[in-house]
């Protein structure tokens, strides 16, 4: 079989209502960095982007966001680094065990502004939004995937309920659109 991320492999259960977030924790075994979301989060999904913190074996990510002001680091803070200064997202990673607890944009034009990155699969509560597409399908090749696998992916893909995209979904794509067209003044803002 397939393996395609670990919380994805074999389904997934559905959002609980009213689920307040969780606390998402590093690999380190001891003194991890905890990270603690206030909200559930939007727009959870996979990804095959090279960018993205992947679990040991899994060919996509499972990522999705949260406000900025729903996240705080609880503990850890001075394990943490930024992976690449100079990318648009900056996840923020642990020294030790390389595990990425959260992307950041500090561009305030940006379409995604305000919003973090977040691996759920991190956090022992149950109730997360589930993911509801995948993106970037295309780019596992880059970190490696035979090319003839693709259609088996997204074949796979689809069975799981996971509309396969090779840049984000349709509505994401839209929402960037009309963020850079109230931008330009192409649509009023
Ligand atoms: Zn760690
Ligand atoms: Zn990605």
């Amino acid at each position: 079989m397939l393996k395609l991320h670990p919380s994805i492999d074999n389904g997934f259960p559905p959002a609980s209502p009213d689920f307040q977030g969780g606390t998402l924790k590093c690999k380190c075994a001891t003194s991890p960095v905890t990270v603690a979301v206030g909200a559930q989060t939007a727009h959870n999904h996979a990804c095959g982007c090279t960018k993205c913190w992947k679990p040991e074996g899994a060919i996509f990510s499972q990522v999705a966001v949260v406000g900025r002001d729903k996240l705080s680091v609880t503990s850890g803070s001075e394990k943490l680094q930024i992976v690449d200064p100079s990318a648009t997202i900056q996840r923020y990673a642990c020294k030790d065990c390389g595990t990425h607890m959260y992307g950041r944009i500090e561009n305030t034009k940006h379409p995604f502004y305000g919003l973090d990155f977040v691996h759920t699969e991190l956090s022992d509560e149950t109730g997360w939004s589930p993911p509801g597409f995948a993106a970037f399908v295309s780019s596992v090749i880059e970190s490696g995937v035979n090319p003839d696998k693709m259609s088996e992916i997204r074949t796979r893909l689809t069975e799981l309920g996971l509309p396969p995209y090779d840049c984000l979904s349709p509505a994401l794509m839209d929402a960037i659109a009309t963020h850079i067209a109230k931008q330009s003044g192409a649509l009023p803002a």
